[in-house]
């Protein structure tokens, strides 16, 4: 391993074709890593891996749907079978659900809870036996949100799948000291992707329409790139840190929560969302 501690290493990063995902495969893959690039996108897959292979970096693709479990056991069969283990996984396929909780269907609970909570799970437990060929170098990172210490209103599913991330994350990183692994949480704040327009809004139409468009403008002009989280997650791979908040409001809510949790309480049942 190199002194950065992040070359020579084979990387798995899931949602590796869009956003926060593509942005850390391609910077991992520039300190010299191999990455695994795991989504259920082909096409943005595929458009990672020519981005990285151009500039030097080396990458496979591994169109896989996180949330099935038995998919991603196979991905790590194949994984052992190509590549023998891995140092880090990075968990950071996710979506975003936004409306209010009783117009919030059962569906969209259960898709929230299997793509952010299940599927780091199911990489978890089918690639810590990589993981472990490499004790005391490997890291499971997992890409949370201000949504994990932090619950706006509106969010309660989304809120809750980080919140249980959170948890697990916790739970995992004290279990796995002993066997050389170490569990981090990244906690981004908002973020200049896709994930925006990509997210269900529930309710009724117009509604939705109307909240949908009021959080795009709330992000636009926010101009906090995926890049500066790709940077976070280096050095969060280095060190290993339990948690980590990366853009400044992801910070200030951390001490908020811990310093004034009835203000922020009031503020957010204060705020208008449409
Ligand atoms: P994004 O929508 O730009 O990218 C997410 C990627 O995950 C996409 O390529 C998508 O195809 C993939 N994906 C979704 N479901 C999947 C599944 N079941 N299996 C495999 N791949 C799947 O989103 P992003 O903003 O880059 O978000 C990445 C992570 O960061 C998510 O976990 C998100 O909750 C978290 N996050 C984002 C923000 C933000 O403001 N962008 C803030 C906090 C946390």
């Amino acid at each position: 391993m190199d002194s950065s501690g992040s070359g020579a290493r084979v990387v798995l990063v899931t949602g590796a074709a869009a956003g926060i995902g593509r942005a850390t495969a391609l910077a991992f893959a520039r300190e010299g890593a191999l990455l695994l690039l795991v989504d259920l996108d082909p096409a943005g897959l595929e458009h990672t891996h020519a981005d990285i292979i151009a500039t030097g970096g080396r990458a496979r693709t591994y169109p896989c749907d996180v949330a099935d479990a038995d998919a991603v056991q196979a991905l790590a069969d194949r994984i052992r079978a190509e590549h023998g283990g891995l140092q880090v996984l990075i968990n950071n396929a996710g979506i975003s659900a936004n409306g209010a909780f009783l117009d919030t269907d059962l569906s969209v609970w259960r898709r929230q809870l299997e793509v952010n909570l299940l599927g780091a799970v199911h990489c978890c437990r089918a690639l810590i036996p990589l993981l472990e060929l490499s004790p005391g170098r490997a890291r499971i990172i997992n890409v949370a949100s201000v949504a994990a210490y932090f619950a706006p209103r509106d969010m309660s599913a989304y809120a809750a799948s980080k919140f249980a991330l959170l948890g697990f994350s916790e739970s995992l990183r004290a279990e796995m000291a002993s066997r050389g692994i170490s569990v981090s949480v990244i906690c981004p704040g908002i973020i200049d992707t896709g994930i925006h327009q990509r997210a269900h809004f529930a309710g009724p139409v117009d509604a939705a329409q109307r909240r949908r468009d009021l959080n795009l403008r709330r992000h636009a002009g926010r101009a906090y790139p995926p890049e500066k989280v790709a940077q976070a997650l280096l050095k969060v791979a280095r060190h290993g840190p339990a948690l980590r908040p990366v853009a400044p409001e992801a910070w200030l809510l951390y001490y908020l929560k811990r310093c004034c949790p009835g203000l922020l309480a009031m503020l957010e049942r204060r705020r208008h969302t449409d």
